[in-house]
């Protein structure tokens, strides 16, 4: 699902570009846990995210969490 990526473009297109983005979201190579079609994208520090079945995730220790 692209979606939730098009907004995240969205939302760095409104972002002035003078502020450096704190945390570039990337696509890591971790399949998701929810649908294992795609891997996450990292969101933030500790939030993953799934492109294909927009569900969230966090890291907790080192493991993936529903979120
Ligand atoms: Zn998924």
């Amino acid at each position: 699902m692209a979606r939730m990526k098009e907004l995240f473009m969205e939302m760095l297109e409104q972002e002035p570009l003078n502020v450096p983005q704190e945390y570039p979201v990337y696509k890591t190579d971790i399949l998701c846990p929810n649908c294992t079609e795609s891997t996450l994208v990292q969101m933030s520090h500790d939030e993953y995210a799934c492109d294909r079945c927009a569900y969230n995730f966090v890291s907790v220790e080192g493991s993936l969490r529903f979120k």
